[in-house]
């Protein structure tokens, strides 16, 4: 059967799920093309990026690059803008059929819900869009043609055991986590631990803010956050399992007392190539096949709340609801920068995560413009803090 070859814009195409993305695109040249490729800085990666993949248009989002790449980019044809009116503007063309969202944190809620509003499918990679703006995104869903198939390897466990299920029969959601490279290490340690420690994921190779949040668990207070919108349910039905091997990227039990889990090698290909292929399973990979070596032992364990205070943070923010989950995720941008720059302590991450939600003004049942007010407020307020430290 022939089919429509499907244009892709990658936002975020630079970093790690981007640069992955266009692995999967390349894998298949007959169902896929690069149309728009974003970055926010890393302008050399881009050019070499649009050179070898030859995309419509490029925007890098940062204007301080973007006569470098324009000048670059002369001899091709490539179209190049720049600044974050030019993203919103440009994901909402005709030609493109899907939007992959891999840019990192607060920045990828404009363009996605630009996206929403021009019936895309949506490729979500960018989970800090559903925890800061959820409710909202989830009322833009509701009008829309557009779908969101989600990208993170948990999520995409989810919708695959979902598949043929009714919603009214899922009892939980059942959430695994690595517990990231600190999960042995005795509370009273974590205080002295560094970002160069921090950076060591012992499963998942990803960019540095998310695995410091992988290291603190925010990633996983998140991700419960992200699927609380995805999959409509409340944050006390999804319950957090640690398994330390990351070979179940989670389960959905259901009423009738069976689970379903979905199981993988830790390997972003797969979530991001199930995701492009929906609405079926049509991508068929030569990739190294998970064999009975990789999974002869799988262990699971509770969370350990009081070590991972972020864990308990995400759900109190979840049931709050309105802008908390933005206070939270606009502190914790702020934290991790500092972290990752040597100024705070990794402990700090927690105690500049709670001051700030304290500090920081709540609105119930948000607009577009709160959510933009309340990130910059909570913003401030964090660098002040950490600017304390
Ligand atoms: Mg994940």
């Amino acid at each position: 059967m022939t089919q429509k070859c499907r244009n892709i814009a990658v936002l975020g195409s630079t970093g790690s799920i981007g640069r992955q993305t266009l692995d999967i695109i390349a894998e298949y040249p007959n169902l896929f093309k690069a149309w728009l490729l974003v970055a926010r800085s890393s302008a050399d990666l881009l050019i070499q990026q649009a050179r070898a993949c030859r995309p419509h248009m490029v925007i890098i989002a940062d204007e301080r690059y973007y006569e470098y790449v324009r000048d670059a980019l002369e001899d091709t044809g490539i179209e190049v803008a720049t600044g974050s009116a030019a993203i919103a503007q440009a994901v909402t063309a005709p030609e493109i059929d899907t939007v992959v969202t891999a840019m990192v944190g607060y920045s990828g809620l404009e363009s996605t819900i630009a996206a929403i509003r021009a019936g895309k499918r949506i490729a979500l990679a960018n989970k800090e869009t559903l925890v800061v703006a959820g409710e909202l995104i989830d009322r833009l869903l509701q009008g829309s043609e557009s779908v969101l198939y989600p990208v993170d390897s948990e999520h995409g466990a989810f919708y695959q055991c979902l598949v043929g299920e009714r919603k009214e029969d899922i009892d939980k959601l059942l959430l695994t986590a690595s517990g990231g490279p600190f999960r042995t290490m005795p509370k009273e340690q974590l205080s002295t631990v560094t970002a160069a420690d921090a950076l060591k994921h012992p499963n998942w190779s990803m960019g540095a803010k998310i695995t410091i949040d992988s290291a603190t668990m925010m990633n996983k207070g998140f991700e419960m956050i992200e699927a609380r919108w995805l999959f409509g349910v409340m944050p006390d039905d999804i319950e957090i399992l640690v398994h330390p091997q990351s070979i179940v990227h989670s389960m959905v039990a259901f009423k009738d007392g069976s689970v379903k889990a979905q199981l993988g090698l830790p390997d972003m290909h797969l979530p991001i190539r199930y995701a492009l292929g929906l609405p079926d399973r049509r991508l068929a990979s030569d990739c190294r096949k998970m064999t009975i070596d990789d999974f002869a032992t799988l262990t699971f364990e509770r969370p350990d709340f009081d070590k991972f205070p972020l864990l308990g943070t995400a759900y109190a923010a979840a049931r709050t609801g309105g802008t908390a989950p933005c206070v939270m995720n606009a502190a914790n941008e702020i934290a991790v920068a500092a972290f990752l720059k040597d100024k705070i302590k990794f402990t700090d991450i927690f105690k500049i995560i709670e001051k700030t939600m304290e500090q920081t003004p709540h609105v119930n049942h948000p607009g577009y413009n709160d959510y933009v007010a309340t990130n910059a407020a909570a913003r401030s307020i964090a660098e002040q803090l950490t600017a304390k430290n």
